[in-house]
């Protein structure tokens, strides 16, 4: 049975089992053609500070825990671990259109994926996964042509802008629409808690250089607000401002739920995130 709890801005806290995980109201609204998660800390096998839904390989996890995450949460939501396509990221702008000859690099194989901390798709079937612990999933879906794409957009990212490298991508596709692009910033380190030196304030002002985006809080200290910088970088690519939707919640405020590089001091595990359009009359079994 699922527990739905509302938290956030349009978000759904799910409880099934041990799993709990995150879903989108609006992204829910298509959820004949589209699954998409983010799992949080709770539902899984691993210890200490991985405690237990570590989803990450490259925390020093043991790796047989990790795996068996991965098959009790795609389980609880309806995927198959062999239709996973993993991100190896490196808080870079790169973002890669996957397709069925992708399925399981980086989880059941090994990826020649590299380089990468976005993926888009347009094949049902495939499954983007990307990993979290305080940067900004952004999930996009265009339901016009039955697209996703799904990037990590941490403070570098955000800075050199792969949310713009992420639309550029999926205009490539026959068909899309930016008008009917669907766009979700998930849980994240937000305004209230990233707090940043000066010699990263500056790089972020010259760039973007609206107060609104910056808060002073002393000893050269600065608040940055990543979200605000992401929504306008969707703006200035032409996105409609009322399919821009942020979940509004805090990773490290909400560091019960969620891992939190900077709430556990950098030591934490990875949440990761989900999108795949379901292929249109199997059951999900029998993708791939
Ligand atoms: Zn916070």
């Amino acid at each position: 049975m699922k527990i739905y709890e509302r938290m956030g801005n349009g978000t759904f806290l799910v409880t099934e089992g041990q799993v709990k995980y995150i879903e989108f109201e609006c992204l829910n609204k298509y959820k004949d053609s589209l699954i998409h998660c983010m799992s949080t800390r709770s539902g899984g096998i691993s210890t200490g500070k991985y405690k237990s839904m570590n989803l990450g390989f490259s925390r020093n996890d043991l790796r047989d825990n990790v795996n068996e995450n991965f098959a009790l949460f795609c389980k609880t939501v309806g995927l198959n671990t062999d239709s996973l396509v993993m991100t190896n990221q490196v808080h870079g702008t790169k973002v890669c259109q996957v397709d069925e000859a992708d399925v399981g690099k980086g989880f059941t194989r090994e990826s020649d994926i590299i380089g990468v901390d976005g993926l888009c798709t347009s094949t049902p079937g495939v499954t983007l996964v990307t990993f979290h612990a305080d940067c900004v999933p952004v999930f996009l879906y265009e339901p016009g042509i039955n697209a996703a794409a799904l990037l990590h957009s941490g403070w570098k990212g955000t800075l050199s802008n792969i949310a713009a490298c992420g639309i550029d991508k999926l205009k490539q596709l026959p068909g899309f629409d930016s008008d009917r692009l669907i766009v979700v910033l998930g849980p994240s380190i937000d305004f209230c808690c990233f707090e940043v030196s000066e010699d990263v304030y500056i790089l972020f002002k010259e760039k973007y250089s609206n107060n609104e985006f910056y808060r002073y809080k002393g000893n050269a200290k600065w608040h940055i607000n990543l979200k605000g910088i992401i929504t306008r970088q969707l703006k200035d690519k032409g996105i409609n401002v009322e399919n821009i939707n942020d979940c509004g919640i805090c990773t490290k405020c909400r560091n019960d739920i969620f891992f939190s590089y900077r709430g556990d001091k950098g030591k934490t595990g990875s949440m990761a995130a989900f999108m795949q359009m379901k292929i249109q009359g199997a059951s999900n079994e029998e993708n791939f």
